[in-house]
């Protein structure tokens, strides 16, 4: 690299001007399984699978070698009267192994826009259905669904959200179910999702003008991984079915096998109207989005080109050939090597590891599902008190796990894992005794 020039030109995502300034971002060259390499050749643990999207770690022989043959073969066709044989042959494999009452697949070219078209689908629905009152969404309080304008109307991040939805529009929202700082005083043991009280108030006043509620199912990643128990799931359909609400579950960072199910819902064994699958589609190689909808929805779509029953949507790149390449192989690295099961053992050991954390004064709330797992840093043990904001501890703490070669990237004070399905034992070893030195430095 000739200069820093690009630093003049850069304006880096959900960073502010000053950290980049003062915290030059790393610049990476090349990668391989977890490893990532920097310029200077100095290695770094992807702990977090770089914002959770490498599912079997970087150039993954398998998957690298599908694109490139792609490449060879076509790099892009529209997706309007054309379909490219390698996202034709990626539907019937998605088909299979979504679950069969979501048979309806839309391609899209990222997490947001997934979102985005979830919740034109929604509102399309009631209105080809003869119930136009029905325009608004119900979300869950701290839930993340992207950064598009319509995603951010149903945000529950405030620092991310609030300044928008006052500028464009605002959905309901629910209490979150934050299980380490429950909004209804409860435990594991003595819950029953009180947490979604909150949805049954507003279903009751605004049930018939809401379209649809959306929501990530078992983990509430951006906010920081806040991992609920599936009763709350049960009541949020529950309550839907009650009030013909559609559900949105938002699989993007937790579908493919995160959790240890192949998707979220699987917890509670309940299907949604409609799924949203996007970071672990395409193993963290190309951007690619699906929708996943119901029969009985898409029934509602069917009809002539004068019906006024076509969804107009459609980006630019939809369904991609060199994505749907990655997918496919990614895809098919998962059925056929049988995970999110196969991985239980390594599973287990990284609950195990990670529990270990838990007798530092300064860890608590120590929670994992799968291969997603997290920790909060807290000022008091006893009374869950949080280091002051200004602080910046868990900004400190990865900073310092940098210096030492391992990448992770905390949400505020909570700091989390996603490593690959293919993680190994020593690997995660490795991942948590850096931690541990970690730890111990910055509360020296
Ligand atoms: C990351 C994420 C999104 C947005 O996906 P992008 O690809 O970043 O647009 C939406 N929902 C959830 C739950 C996510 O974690």
């Amino acid at each position: 690299m000739r200069s820093n020039l690009w630093l003049d030109h850069l304006w880096m995502p959900f960073t502010s001007h000053n950290e980049m300034i003062d915290h030059l971002p790393l610049v990476i060259e090349r990668g391989s399984g977890i490893y990532l390499y920097g310029t200077d050749d100095k290695q770094y643990i992807d702990a977090i699978g770089s914002w959770w999207v490498s599912a079997f770690g970087h150039c993954n022989p398998q998957i690298s070698t599908a694109v490139k043959n792609q490449l060879d073969k076509l790099e892009h066709v529209l997706m309007a009267g054309f379909i490219s044989d390698t996202t034709a042959e990626l539907t019937s494999l998605l088909g299979e192994v979504l679950p069969p009452r979501l048979k309806r697949i839309f391609y899209s070219d990222n997490g947001s826009t997934s979102v985005e078209v979830a919740l034109k689908i929604a509102l399309q629905y009631h209105a080809a259905r003869g119930d136009n009152d029905r325009s608004e969404f119900v979300a869950l309080g701290g839930g993340y669904h992207g950064d598009t304008l319509g995603a951010v109307s149903v945000g529950g991040i405030p620092a991310f959200h609030t300044l928008f939805q006052e500028r464009f529009k605002k959905a309901h929202f629910t209490d979150s179910p934050y299980c380490f700082r429950c909004p209804a005083n409860k435990n594991c043991e003595s819950c029953s999702a009180e947490c979604m009280d909150s949805l049954e108030r507003i279903l009751n006043n605004h049930g018939k003008r809401v379209a649809a509620c959306i929501f990530e199912p078992m983990v509430q990643g951006a906010v920081g991984m806040r991992i609920y128990p599936p009763k709350v799931l049960y009541r949020i359909f529950e309550l839907c079915k009650k009030h013909n609400v559609l559900t949105i579950a938002d699989e993007v960072a937790m579908g493919f096998g995160r959790t240890g199910e192949m998707f979220a819902c699987d917890h509670a064994k309940l299907v949604p109207d409609i799924m949203c699958l996007a970071k672990c589609l395409t193993g963290g190689y190309l951007p690619l989005a699906v929708t996943a909808v119901k029969e009985e929805i898409y029934d509602e779509f069917k009809g002539g080109p004068f019906s006024n029953r076509t969804l107009n949507h459609g980006h630019t790149f939809t369904g991609n050939p060199l994505a749907s390449a990655a997918a496919l192989a990614t895809l098919k690295l998962l059925v056929e090597n049988k995970y999110p099961k196969s991985a239980e053992p390594v599973m287990q050991y990284f609950a195990k590891e990670l529990s270990s954390l838990n007798i530092h004064k300064n860890i608590s709330g120590v929670r994992h599902l799968g291969f997603a797992g997290a920790f909060e840093i807290v000022k008091d043990k006893e009374t869950k008190e949080p280091f002051p904001k200004e602080m910046r501890v868990g900004f400190k703490l990865s900073q310092i796990a940098l210096q030492k070669g391992l990448i992770i990237r905390p949400l505020g004070d909570v700091v989390y894992y996603m490593p690959p399905f293919n993680v190994s034992a020593d690997e995660l070893d490795k991942i948590f005794s850096l931690t541990k030195e970690t730890i111990a430095e910055v509360f020296r």
